[in-house]
């Protein structure tokens, strides 16, 4: 039932830094985990596990019951859908109908099926409107959900989101987290932001020094601290 798990991770850049160390714990299908901590605390270093972009030389991720050092950087990205903190970096076709087609297109989605991902994916971060705009002329809200829909048009099974309010006006804020909230998907969340982290995730894990300090309810969590 763990959609994520992650084992006794340990990371070390080659310059010698440790940026992970001993990092254990799982996620279940429908769970929503805030991943907290100072910056340095590792959570970068962390996300960038989850999407195969790093892999362990100790420790192991496994997504789906899969260790990723075994399955292939698709079967990965099917599974775990990466949404970057700086939506510019998501963002680089010339409308956004085109940038949230590019995923499945790359699984080899298409016709009516790929008409059907983009338009379900728009539809549900409330950018149907958008369709046909030039990214770059969206604003931070706006390029947030779109973003937000490139990585949902491909279906993953986990959202992982870096910062995901950072940038946005109150009322933007508040639109994204009322959409996050109804996402049926198990999601992975870093953020600063803890009244969002409050409303949106029921499980808080904090990191420090490479290391889980806590991980439990974000009530208690957050009682504690
Ligand atoms: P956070 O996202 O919580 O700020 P990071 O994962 O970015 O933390 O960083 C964890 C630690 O690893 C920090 O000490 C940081 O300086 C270091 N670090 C991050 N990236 C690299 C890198 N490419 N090479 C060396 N050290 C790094």
């Amino acid at each position: 039932h763990h959609i994520i798990e992650i084992e006794h991770l340990r990371h070390v850049y080659p310059d010698g830094t440790e940026a992970l160390h001993d990092v254990t714990f799982s996620v279940t299908h429908g769970e929503s985990v805030a991943v907290i901590g100072a910056n340095g605390a590792g959570k970068s270093t962390l996300l960038a596990h989850l999407n195969g972009h790093l892999l362990s030389e100790s420790g192991e991720v496994r997504i789906g019951h899969v260790p990723v050092s075994g399955a292939t950087l698709e079967q990965v990205r099917r599974t775990v859908g990466m949404v970057f903190q700086d939506p510019d970096d998501q963002l680089f076709m010339p409308t956004v109908r085109e940038d949230v087609a590019f995923g499945p297109m790359n699984l080899g989605i298409t016709g009516e099926e790929l008409k059907r991902c983009v338009a379900d994916a728009l539809c549900r971060v409330d950018a149907e409107h958008l369709a046909e705009k030039a990214p770059y002329h969206l604003s931070a809200g706006e390029k947030r959900r779109v973003a937000i829909a490139t990585v949902l048009s491909m279906s993953p099974n986990v959202l992982v989101m870096d910062e995901p309010t950072n940038g946005l006006d109150p009322y933007a804020r508040r639109q994204l987290i009322g959409l996050l909230k109804d996402f049926r998907h198990s999601k992975i969340i870093t953020s600063h932001d803890l009244d969002m982290v409050l409303e949106v995730c029921e499980r808080t894990i904090v990191l420090s020094g490479g290391a889980v300090r806590a991980d439990g309810p974000t009530r208690e969590i957050f009682r504690d601290e």
